[in-house]
């Protein structure tokens, strides 16, 4: 059911208002009248308008009480008195306290890795934690393991990035300089030699940087990592989440609404990791496959196109002769059929050649940054993706959709799963 278009809401402390767009083309603007109030950990500025737009699933929290006001048509929209608030609260004053201790003791800050099942506010928490610590003047690095949404970057990629300053209510984390690197599938299942190859490898790179920023007087290093991961949780979805931890060396898991896998980790996990266990907030969404594939072409969309501020990217061809596409992955054969010393998982992680072909129209392209096929490619991180918008057989050129302007930065480039349809 639509509602009405203006509603003004009375907040008590310690409470949120939660609303939903769902109508296509539909836009709701929220303002604080008065009071004070957040959107998942960033603070938002009194009588300054922020726009939402079909897909939002927003919550508004404030713990001093506030007014607020929305326009628009919201499909869902009500005032929520049960949240798991303060608990986030205190999870976020306990990692400032090591943090704290870091400082003194000159060592690295918290490692904090997130886990649950799907749609949980994974994410979400991911989010509150960066902003309540970039708020209290900590640089946290963000680490995002979700290939199915890829919040770094896009989907089929996992990926870190320093946070310096809040999230944009609107955009998100500023995405200056992550750290890339490609998967090409919407689900570790895919490939989980792959998966953990490059996981191994993003926490290589992560435990190099916080060590070179030890040396500065600067606070990245004791400001610590919180790192988002996918909802698979069951069978191999467990090994990869156990993987990650092992890879990051995290010093705390915390579990989002199951006991089963929180007992699993507490069993399984070094003593020296803390398991917490918390609740979900019983705002988070439940999406449909649909949704969520929604989410994953949006975000693709924002990647070349922008969100509020919009970005223009370029368009031009390139000669299938001035390119190398690989996909990553050869069929596996039995153990009994490898050459000496190789194992038949070395396969998934081999570069295959790719011809170009008719079939790479609207697939995504990751440019790496490798000097050749003969270096450790997959180690390269990302200078960026691009999409095929055309093949042209006859002429035997792609026409590519980049957010650089010509020439590609590199000629190796990795073939993603994903597909993109710009009809912008
Ligand atoms: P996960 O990462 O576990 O899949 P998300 O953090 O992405 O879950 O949350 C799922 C959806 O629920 C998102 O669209 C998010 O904006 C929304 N959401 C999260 N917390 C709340 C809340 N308290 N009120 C309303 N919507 C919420």
């Amino acid at each position: 059911m639509t509602e009405v278009q203006l509603q003004e809401f009375k907040l008590d402390p310690d409470s949120e208002l939660r609303f939903e767009v769902e109508s296509k083309n539909e836009k709701v603007v929220l303002e604080v009248k008065s009071g004070y109030a957040e959107l998942f950990g960033t603070e938002l500025v009194k009588g300054k308008p922020y726009e939402f737009h079909t897909g939002a699933k927003v919550a508004v929290f404030t713990w001093h009480g506030c007014t607020v006001e929305l326009r628009g048509r919201t499909e869902v929209s009500y005032v929520a008195k049960e949240t798991p608030m303060v608990v986030y609260l205190n999870v976020h004053a306990a990692l400032e306290q090591q943090r704290v201790a870091a400082e003194q003791e000159n060592t690295r800050g918290p490692v904090t890795m997130i886990v649950g099942p799907g749609d949980v506010g994974k994410s979400t928490l991911t989010r509150i934690l960066l902003n309540y610590a970039v708020r209290m003047g900590r640089r946290p690095i963000y680490v995002d393991l979700d290939v199915g949404q890829g919040q770094i970057s896009v989907p089929g990629t996992i990926g870190a990035l320093l946070v310096e300053r809040p999230a944009s209510i609107e955009e998100g984390f500023s995405q200056q300089a992550p750290l890339v690197y490609h998967f090409g599938h919407k689900s570790p299942e895919e490939n989980l030699e792959l998966y953990n190859t490059i996981v191994s490898r993003l926490a290589e790179v992560v435990a190099e940087r916080c060590e070179n920023n030890k040396k500065e007087t600067d606070s990245a290093s004791t400001s610590g990592v919180i790192i988002n991961t996918c909802g698979w949780i069951k069978h191999a979805g467990y090994k990869m989440l156990t993987h990650a931890a092992q890879a990051f060396e995290v010093d705390v898991i915390l579990v989002l609404d199951n006991e089963r896998l929180y007992n699993e980790l507490k069993r399984d996990m070094p003593k020296f990791v803390k398991v917490v266990y918390l609740p979900k907030s019983g705002g988070v969404v439940e999406r449909s496959t649909a949704a969520r594939a929604e989410v994953r072409d949006a975000r693709i969309r924002e990647y070349f196109y922008g969100k509020r501020t919009p970005y223009y990217p370029h368009s031009f061809d390139v000669k299938f002769s001035d390119l190398k596409i690989y996909k990553v992955g050869a069929p596996s054969l039995p153990d009994s059929c490898m050459p000496l010393g190789m194992r038949a998982e070395d396969a998934l992680t081999k570069l295959v050649a790719v011809q170009p072909s008719a079939a790479l129209a609207h697939r995504l392209l990751a440019v790496t940054l490798a000097a050749g096929p003969d270096d450790d490619v997959l180690a390269s991180n990302l200078a960026g993706l691009v999409t095929v918008t055309a093949v042209d057989m006859e002429r035997q050129t792609l026409t590519i959709l980049s957010p650089q302007p010509r020439p590609l930065p590199n000629t190796i480039l990795l073939l993603s799963e994903l597909q993109y349809m710009d009809n912008h």
